[in-house]
């Protein structure tokens, strides 16, 4: 499997992408759709008929609102071949009124078949040659801004990668992503920022180094890193260093890794 991260920004950042994973090989897959990843995806790969799936891990923007334009090129393109979307509960009738807002009335014209499928704690699924299971985040759990939102974690024979999306610690991406090839985390601010207090909503980069830990990952990729971090690199490999001793990476956009 290839493994090629599209994006690892956070929502706001002036140039990286959003967060945005894609999964190749036999079968195809792509792992969030912010609203700067299309224009990357079609770079690389603009054969209308290349995905076979996409999985939406929850319902803010860095993460869905590209998806209709993906489908409406596809649309254009005249694909035919049918597309499997999966997201956590409730998507399929969020991302119809999404499409609805902004397309009006296009969803029912696509000319080409889209599958839904809402997975919950626990689900296991097979797209094609990959194997997929999926726990829950905890992203904003408590709080009015709540939203279901879902870590995958992507087989093959060849291997493995996690993704935890946005999320605060918790012991259950660590045992999704047990033994795992690559575990990509949520690493927004230090431990000590006050954002955490504030906010029970994403990681520090010493909880993803815990998680790597806990799972015992070959490698452990950082996304999501808050803007005012540029550059300061150092700190947050010197915080996961606190916890994990492995191969860790804040990649560039279109890094791939062999899986
Ligand atoms: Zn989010």
């Amino acid at each position: 499997m290839k493994l090629v991260i599209l994006g690892a920004g956070e929502a706001f950042h002036d140039s990286k992408t959003n967060i945005s994973i894609l999964a190749s090989g036999a079968t195809n897959m792509l792992v969030d759709c912010g609203y700067n990843v299309p224009q990357k995806l079609w770079k690389i790969h603009p054969d209308k008929d290349f995905l076979d799936a996409v999985f939406i891990s929850h319902f803010h923007a860095d993460h869905v609102s590209g998806l209709p334009m993906l489908i409406m090129r596809m649309r254009q393109d005249k694909r035919t071949k049918a597309l499997t979307l999966i997201g956590p509960e409730g998507f399929e009738k969020s991302f119809r009124e999404l499409y609805d807002l902004i397309y009006k009335g296009f969803f029912e014209i696509n000319g080409f078949p889209i599958k839904f499928i809402e997975v919950k704690e626990g689900d296991t699924l097979a797209i094609g040659d990959l194997s997929l299971k999926f726990t829950e985040a905890d992203h904003l759990k408590g709080t009015p801004q709540f939203v279901p939102t879902m870590a995958i974690r992507i087989s093959n024979p060849e291997g493995s990668v996690c993704y935890s999306s946005d999320t605060t610690y918790t012991e259950r991406i660590p045992q999704l992503a047990m033994s795992c090839d690559v575990l990509i985390h949520d690493a927004y601010m230090p431990a000590d920022s006050e954002y955490h207090k504030r906010m029970p909503a994403h990681s520090s980069p010493r909880d993803a180094g815990r998680a790597a830990a806990h799972s015992g990952a070959k490698r452990l990729v950082l996304f999501n890193t808050h803007r005012s971090f540029d550059g300061k690199e150092d700190l947050l490999l010197s915080e996961v260093k606190q916890e994990f001793d492995g191969e860790v990476i804040i990649p560039n956009e279109g890094q791939s890794f062999e899986i």
